[in-house]
């Protein structure tokens, strides 16, 4: 349920009618908009009566609320979530542009990579020190060593960096990490997304191969529920039919998120693909079909990249997406 109050309610009142209503066992989302203040009903509001909240003369309108995610329905917050990663924003029109290998490889690999694409217009650097690999054969990322070889490339460049957690025993490890990524693997590892609740950091969290958007959103309700409201969805592709991509670009998850919940949603065109040809176009359609960011692998060396080569644009590469990107955020904008 929400509660919508009328414009200029002064605090006393409304801070009566807040204690009145934590005093029925309910938990209260309050959202200060510009124009007006919306309290969202968290707990078991059957005893609540409706009628009588929506006579109050401080009460604009009174609404059941029927998704079963309340912290990140765009009802709750009817305006679009900004999340600050330093200087950085996303969301509320803030686009950000994130880059960097699949995975951190040597320092000169991601150093390298690091400076070509904050040249290019990135705002923030990806590189993955603990991968989730499908064979467990494959390179699995240098792990603490990755981290470190991470902060040498903020330190030259600047560039905050996103890296993804796997296993919630790695977890001291990431205290200096300035986004955590959740990846699609982990979307539904509850116990996972309950410990990132519990910290004051951005979370990036990807959708599952095989998830539908209200199980994602439900996924970011365990982070936000448990106390951090600073979640980034990310649409990476699904699983369909498709016998020629990696998997397939849900483009529509973009506007439809949009609608469904105040989150940034950002788009990862790469292992959507898997295939660096696909990427930028399927990087200005994100654009265009107003997501709030992008989520890209670019390595210096593709052709021997020790993970995801085939899907990862060369810097130049994405030095020409990034001014395409511009060009299309300025009609869209
Ligand atoms: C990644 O971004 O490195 C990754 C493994 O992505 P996903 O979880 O979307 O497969
Ligand atoms: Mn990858």
């Amino acid at each position: 349920m929400i509660v919508v109050l009328k414009h200029g309610v002064p605090e006393e009142k409304k801070a009566q009618l807040m204690s009145w209503l934590e005093g029925q066992g309910l938990r209260l989302h309050i959202s200060n908009g510009e124009y007006q203040t919306v309290i969202g009903l968290i707990g078991d509001v059957s005893g609540v009566d409706f009628d009588l909240v929506s006579s109050l003369e401080i009460v604009d309108s009174v609404k059941r609320v029927t998704e079963p995610f309340k912290c990140c329905n765009r009802k709750f917050h009817p305006d679009d979530m900004i999340v600050e990663v330093g200087d950085v924003k996303v969301g509320g029109g803030h686009f950000v542009m994130i880059a960097g290998p699949c995975s951190v490889e040597s320092e000169e690999q991601i150093v390298t990579v690091a400076r070509a694409v904050k040249a290019a217009g990135a705002q923030m650097l990806r590189g993955g020190a603990f991968k989730p690999r499908t064979s467990p054969y494959d390179f699995a990322g240098l792990k603490a060593e990755g981290l470190e070889l991470l902060r040498i490339a903020r330190k030259e460049t600047g560039l905050p960096i996103v890296t993804e957690l796997m296993n919630i025993n790695d977890l001291p490890l990431f205290e200096d990490v300035d986004v955590i990524q959740i990846g699609a693997r982990n979307m539904q590892n509850f116990d996972l997304l309950r410990e990132m609740g519990m910290l004051d950091k951005p979370i990036l969290l990807k959708r599952g191969l095989a998830n539908t958007l209200k199980e994602l959103l439900m996924s970011a309700e365990y982070i936000m529920a448990s106390g951090n409201e600073r979640v980034i969805l990310c649409e990476r592709g699904i699983r369909t039919f498709s016998d020629y991509t990696r998997n397939t670009l849900d483009l529509s998850a973009v506007p439809m998120l949009h609608q469904m919940t105040h989150l940034p949603v950002i788009v990862d065109p790469s292992h959507a693909t898997g295939n660096a040809k696909l990427v930028p176009p399927m990087a200005l359609a994100a654009t265009a079909g107003g997501a709030d960011g992008l989520i890209i692998e670019v390595h210096n060396d593709p052709i021997h990249a020790l993970c995801d080569g085939a899907q990862s644009l060369r810097p130049e590469d994405f030095a020409a997406l990034a001014e395409k990107v511009r060009a299309i955020r300025e009609v869209v904008a």
